[in-house]
C-alpha cells in the first residue's frame, strides 16, 4: 500500500464524514485562529452533542469527534452564528495555514485575506489542495504539507512556490491575486481526463514547471515551532493530538485567543498556567509520540492507538529525540512522513518498523502489546550500548 491510496477527500464543516464514534465536522478557523469565546463554544458543542473529545490536526484543523447526526443541522447553525463556520461552500473548501504569529495587518494576514476573498473564483481544486502563507522575517511551514507556499525571498520580495519546486516566482503585494489565479489555472490545466493530480507535489514531480514559475529561491531564514515560550505567548500541545472539551475550556478561560499552528501546536496567553495534562515543553517524552484516532472512533483501525502510546510514554518505552507513530492501519493518515519508529495494527495484533511510514514493509510483525514493549526496551538498550 502507498501513500496514493489514502482518502481523496477531507471533511470539513459544511461535508462532516461519518466515522467509528459518530459524525466528525472538521473546523478550519479562520486565519488559524479562533477566539476564546468561539473555543467556548466549540467546547461546549462537543460536550452537549459530541463524545467530549477533538483532533488537533497536522494542518492546524480541529475536528470535533462522535456527534449525534441528527443533531447537525442545530450544530452547524449554532458553528455559523458563532462565526467559526464558513460562510459559503467557497470559505469552507479552503486550506490555508498562516505562519504562526502573524499579526493583523501584516503582509501574511493581508494574503489570507486576499485568499478568502478571491476563493470564489478559484478554478475547481482537489479538496485537499492548500496554502502555506510563510512570508514573515522567518519560515515556519516549510515542512508542513500544502501545493501553493508564499514566502519571501532573501531581498524580502513577495514569493509564490509551488510545493515540490525549490524555487518559486516574485509577486508583489499588487499582483498577489492575479498571480494566485494565473498559477491555479496552470494547475488545473494539467489535470487529465484520465489522471487528476490530487497535490502539487505529484504535479510537478510528472510535469515540466515552466521557467517563468520557478526564477528565484526562497528565504534561508528558517525556524521551527515547539511547546514553549515564544515572545509574548505561550506555545502548548496536547498529547497525540487529542483535546477533550474541558481541556479546550480550561485553555479558553485563560487567553483572548488560541493560533492553531504547525506541529499541531496551539499558542496562546503567556500568562496560562496549565496542569499536566498539557504539553508545555518540547523535552516532554510525549510531544514525540503521533497516534491517529484508532479504535473505536475509526472503522479501519484495529487497535487503540492512543491508549498503547500512552503506555509506551508510561512505561517509559521510548528513546528521547526519537519519533514514534502509532496507527490504525496501513494508511498512516496520522504522519504521512517518516518516523524513527513506527507501529501499526493489523487484525488487532501490531507490527513494527523503524525509520519509515505506515505503509512501509514492517521488520516486526504480529507483536502482542508485551512484545512490542520488549523491543522498544531492546532498542533502548542498544542505543545506550552504543553511547
Ligand atoms: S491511519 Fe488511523 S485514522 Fe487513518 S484510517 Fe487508519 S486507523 Fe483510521
Amino acid at each position: 500500500m502507498s501513500q496514493k491510496q489514502t482518502k481523496g477527500w477531507c471533511p470539513s464543516t459544511l461535508i462532516p464524514m461519518i466515522s467509528g464514534d459518530g459524525l466528525l465536522v472538521r473546523i478550519k478557523p479562520a486565519f488559524g485562529r479562533l477566539t476564546s469565546f468561539q473555543a467556548q463554544k466549540l467546547a461546549l458543542l462537543s460536550k452537549r452533542h459530541g463524545n467530549g473529545f477533538m483532533d488537533i490536526t497536522n494542518r492546524a484543523n480541529l475536528q470535533i469527534r462522535g456527534l449525534n447526526q441528527a443533531q447537525y443541522p442545530l450544530i452547524l447553525r449554532d458553528l455559523q452564528d458563532s462565526g467559526i463556520a464558513a460562510p459559503n461552500k467557497m470559505h469552507d473548501a479552503i486550506n490555508l495555514m498562516l505562519s504562526p504569529l502573524t499579526t493583523r495587518l501584516s503582509l501574511g494576514w493581508r494574503c489570507a485575506e486576499v485568499l478568502y476573498n478571491i476563493a470564489s473564483e478559484f478554478p475547481p481544486l482537489p479538496p485537499k489542495f492548500g496554502f502555506a502563507i510563510d512570508c514573515g522575517s522567518e519560515r515556519y511551514l516549510q515542512h508542513a504539507s500544502t501545493d501553493i507556499r508564499i514566502e519571501k525571498d532573501n531581498t524580502d520580495q513577495l514569493l509564490i512556490r509551488f510545493d515540490g519546486c525549490r524555487q518559486g516566482h516574485i509577486t508583489s503585494a499588487n499582483k498577489f491575486q492575479s498571480d494566485i489565479l494565473r498559477a491555479l489555472r496552470w494547475f488545473v490545466s494539467l489535470q487529465k481526463k484520465n489522471h487528476c493530480y490530487s497535490r502539487m507535489r505529484q504535479l510537478v514531480e510528472n510535469n515540466d514547471v515552466p521557467d517563468a514559475f520557478t526564477t528565484t529561491m526562497p528565504s534561508k531564514n528558517t525556524r521551527s515551532l515547539y511547546p514553549g515560550f515564544k515572545e509574548d505567548w505561550k506555545v502548548i500541545a496536547v498529547p497525540f493530538g487529542q483535546i477533550t472539551a474541558d481541556q479546550l475550556l480550561e485553555i479558553a478561560d485563560q487567553t483572548l485567543e488560541i493560533l492553531f499552528s504547525i506541529n499541531r501546536c496551539l499558542i496562546i496567553d503567556k500568562t496560562a498556567k496549565l496542569g499536566r495534562q498539557f504539553i508545555t515543553s518540547k523535552d516532554d517524552p510525549r510531544y514525540n509520540v503521533t497516534a491517529c484516532a484508532g479504535m473505536p472512533a475509526c472503522t479501519s483501525a484495529s487497535i487503540v492507538t492512543k491508549q498503547i502510546a500512552s503506555n509506551i510514554c508510561e512505561n517509559q518505552a521510548i528513546l528521547s529525540g526519537k519519533s514514534y507513530h502509532i496507527s490504525g492501519c496501513k494508511k498512516g493518515c496520522a504522519k504521512p512522513t517518516n518516523s524513527d519508529i513506527c507501529i501499526i495494527g493489523e487484525s488487532g495484533s501490531l507490527n513494527m518498523l523503524e525509520n519509515g511510514c505506515a505503509w512501509d514493509k514492517p521488520s516486526h510483525i504480529s507483536l502482542s502489546e508485551t512484545a512490542l514493549m520488549d523491543e522498544l526496551f531492546k532498542l533502548q538498550k542498544i542505543r545506550k550500548n552504543a553511547l
